[in-house]
Formats: structure tokens, C-alpha cells, sequence
């Protein structure tokens, strides 16, 4: 038996063609799984009945089982899914007052970048998703909405790296903006990264429109190093460096995003560092207050260090958001809930890279030591300068 999602669109075509149907049939069959919702070849009335038993016989659809949904008072929902090798993972739907409908996906089982306040990566990565896995969490949350609506944004925010299995959700995105398939719009579709460059290029060459939010976290090297392990063979001047190239090529301005984390990498002379490294950029930096992890001892700043900081990149030249937090009360930062309930099952075959220690202070300070103000440099604007538009339209949400 083959996972139909993971044969979309050309090799169906060819499996059709193998038993003299047309072409159009993957069409047909595309619509009813992914316009009309529906969970079994039976249901395909516009097909013959042969052929129905024909799919039945070679495909299934769904290769994975929700295990729980959970809903905040917010409109968030967030669900639990298991695969067919018993792994599990995470996505979010988030729904906001513009009617906005936004899939959140996880591209891997578990994560290999170490991140250090980051709950996805604590158990190091298992395995990348299939092209299917990554579609049917689409499914699966499209199939939350009532019959007139649908997904109108997709967020690859949830666990994993997305540019570590590019190849499988380059393939998934292609059936997604599809206008037979999703018909999601692709410059509706945001990828985060960690950052590694050969992906952003290969992205960048792709020819596709997506959004691109790179997750810098720190304005140099040697914080970066420590909170991002995955830095450490990379270095910050490399993913600028290929961060414009996706900006040049695609013309899509790039997103930086900046968990803000207590006594960490909030204060005064990181927010000046980071205003100074994207001056000239076309950039917006997406400030996300640490939503806290229980297996780590990272804190969220006060809201005033938040505005501070925020008051200083504009003051910088800095386009700049806060991104709000949704779904607090259902474990929505990236891991948590799978983590929670992970203790019945097996997982993490690759260790995180790092030993998950706190930061110690020595690096907070020489963050700060290296760093130096440069007055009196013009300042350009605000924070309500977004994505298209004003800032009350265009904040993006994500679950963190
Ligand atoms: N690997 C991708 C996707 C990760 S999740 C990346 O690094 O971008 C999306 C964002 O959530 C990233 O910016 C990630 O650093 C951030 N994130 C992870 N854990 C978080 C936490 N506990 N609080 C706030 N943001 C978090």
C-alpha cells in the first residue's frame, strides 16, 4: 500500500495512465481529498466503481491518527497527531478577527538545530516528514473549519527545520498553492529557518514566492553560538549574505525573528547591535517574548524591557513587530505538548548538539562588551510599517 498524498500529482497521473484512465482522474481525485474533504475512494461517486476499488486496493490516505485537539479560548487550535511509526507530531491552526486561517506544520519529528530555549529540540531529531505526513497536517487542520471556510495562510513554524527536508516540503507547498489543490496563495506561505545558507540559495532558486523569517535570536557570533548551536559552523555574515540573495532574487523582504529571552539577549546594547547589523536591509525584525519552557530555566523579559527594546531598534531604523502569543493555555510553544506526552513513547535517536546548560554570564556580557552605540544615525520609521500594510493588518501570529 502507497500513501496517496505522497504521489501527488504526476506519478498518479502515470499509475491512472497504467490502467487506461485518463489523466484528468488525478484531478478528480485531488478535488475530493483536498476541496471536498473527503476520507475514502468510496465517497468518489465521479469515479467508476472499478477504479475506486482499484485506489482502494493500492493507496491510503491518511497515514496518520489525531491524538488529541486542543482548543484555547482564542480560537487556536492545536492538535496531536500520530504516524504510522507510532512518532509523533504537532500543528497548530490559528484563527484570527481578519479572517485569516493559518495552518502552522512541523517539516520534522523532532529537531537537530539544539536551539536552546526551544522545547522541539530537546530530544534531538528523529526523522524527517514525508511530502504526504506534511500535507495531511494541512488536512487535517483544514478539516477543523466549517464547510465555508478555508485555510488562507500556511506558517512552517511548527517542529524541525524546514530547509533540512527541503526537497519533501517544496513538494507538499507545490500542492498546496496549487489552484487545484489548496489554493493557498504562495506568497501566503512563510518558511522559518535556523538559517543555513545552501537551503535559503536553494529556495532563493526555486522560483517560488514565499515569505522567508530567518530565526537570528542574536546580533553577533558568539551569543549566537550559544543560543543557536547550529550556528556555530555557520556564522551570522553567511546567512545575511544568503538572506540578501533571497531578497535580490525574489523580492520579498526577509522577516528576522528574535526570541527575546530575561538577562539574556534583551537588553539595551543587543537591541542597538541588531539595528546596527540590518541598517540598509529591507527587513522586519519579529520580536517574540520567550514563551517559557518547563524543562528550561529561561524566563520572558517584563513588557517594559519588550518596549524598550522595541523603542531602541526603531529608533535604529528598524522595521519592527511583537508577535503576539496565541494559544497559551494549550501548550502551543513548538514540542511541548508532544514532549508531554512522549514519555510513553520512544524518541530522540540523534542527541540535541548542545548540553542544554544555561547561558552563563560571561557570554551575556561579551554580547555586550563587543557592542558599540553609534549615535546620531537618521532614523527612518516606525514598527507600523509591515508586511504590506499597517501594523494592525499585518502582524502575523505564529505559535512558538
Ligand atoms: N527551525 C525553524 C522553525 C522553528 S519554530 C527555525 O529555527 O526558525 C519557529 C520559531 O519559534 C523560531 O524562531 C524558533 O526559534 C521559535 N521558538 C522556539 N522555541 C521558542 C520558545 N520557547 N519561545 C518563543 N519562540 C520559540
Amino acid at each position: 500500500m502507497d500513501h496517496l498524498l505522497d504521489w501527488f500529482p504526476d506519478r498518479l497521473e502515470s499509475w491512472l495512465g497504467e490502467r487506461r484512465q485518463p489523466a484528468y482522474r488525478a484531478g478528480q481525485i485531488r478535488q475530493w481529498i483536498l476541496r471536498r474533504r473527503v476520507d475514502q475512494f468510496e465517497q468518489m461517486t465521479d469515479l467508476p466503481k472499478q477504479l475506486r476499488s482499484q485506489l482502494a486496493d493500492q493507496f491510503f490516505i491518511w497515514s496518520s491518527r489525531l491524538l488529541s485537539r486542543q482548543q484555547a479560548d482564542d480560537g487556536t487550535e492545536k492538535l496531536l497527531l500520530e504516524l504510522a511509526d507510532r512518532e509523533r507530531i504537532e500543528c497548530v491552526l490559528l484563527r484570527d478577527d481578519r479572517h485569516h486561517r493559518t495552518a502552522c506544520i512541523s517539516t520534522q519529528v523532532g529537531c537537530g538545530m539544539g536551539c536552546r530555549f526551544c522545547a522541539s529540540g530537546l530530544g534531538g531529531l528523529v526523522r524527517n516528514l514525508s511530502t504526504g505526513e506534511l500535507l495531511e497536517q494541512l488536512l487535517h487542520l483544514d478539516r477543523l473549519l466549517p464547510a465555508g471556510e478555508r485555510l488562507t495562510h500556511i506558517v512552517v513554524m511548527g517542529m524541525g527545520e524546514p530547509l533540512a527536508n527541503l526537497d519533501h516540503l517544496l513538494a507538499a507547498l507545490a500542492v498546496a498553492t496549487d489552484s487545484q489543490g489548496l489554493g493557498i496563495g504562495a506568497r501566503r506561505v512563510t518558511i522559518s529557518t535556523v538559517g543555513l545558507p545552501a537551503g535559503i540559495v536553494r529556495l532563493a532558486e526555486a522560483g517560488v514566492q514565499y515569505h522567508l523569517a530567518i530565526s537570528l535570536h542574536a546580533p553577533d557570533d558568539a551569543l549566537r553560538n550559544q543560543l543557536v548551536p547550529a550556528n556555530r559552523s555557520v556564522g551570522i555574515k553567511a546567512i545575511l549574505e544568503a538572506a540578501d540573495h533571497y531578497f535580490q532574487t525574489t523580492g520579498r523582504r526577509i522577516t528576522y525573528e528574535y526570541v527575546l529571552i530575561e538577562g539574556v539577549n534583551d537588553q539595551p546594547c543587543h537591541a542597538r547591535a541588531l539595528a546596527a547589523l540590518l541598517r540598509g536591509r529591507k527587513a522586519l525584525v519579529n520580536l517574540i517574548p520567550l514563551n517559557p519552557v518547563p524543562e528550561l530555566p529561561y524566563r520572558t523579559p517584563a513588557w517594559a524591557q519588550v518596549e524598550r527594546f522595541v523603542q531602541l531598534l526603531q529608533t535604529g531604523g528598524i522595521n519592527v513587530h511583537v508577535r503576539y502569543r496565541k494559544g497559551d493555555q494549550i501548550e502551543a510553544a513548538c514540542g511541548q505538548l508532544r514532549r508531554r506526552t512522549m514519555e510513553t513513547v520512544s524518541f530522540g535517536r540523534e542527541g540535541p548538539k548542545d548540553s542544554g546548560e544555561p547561558i552563563p554570564t560571561s557570554h551575556r556580557q561579551m554580547a555586550c562588551g563587543t557592542e558599540k552605540h553609534t549615535p546620531g544615525r537618521t532614523v527612518q520609521l516606525s514598527g507600523q510599517e509591515a508586511e504590506g500594510g499597517s501594523s494592525g493588518r499585518n502582524r502575523f501570529t505564529s505559535v512558538t
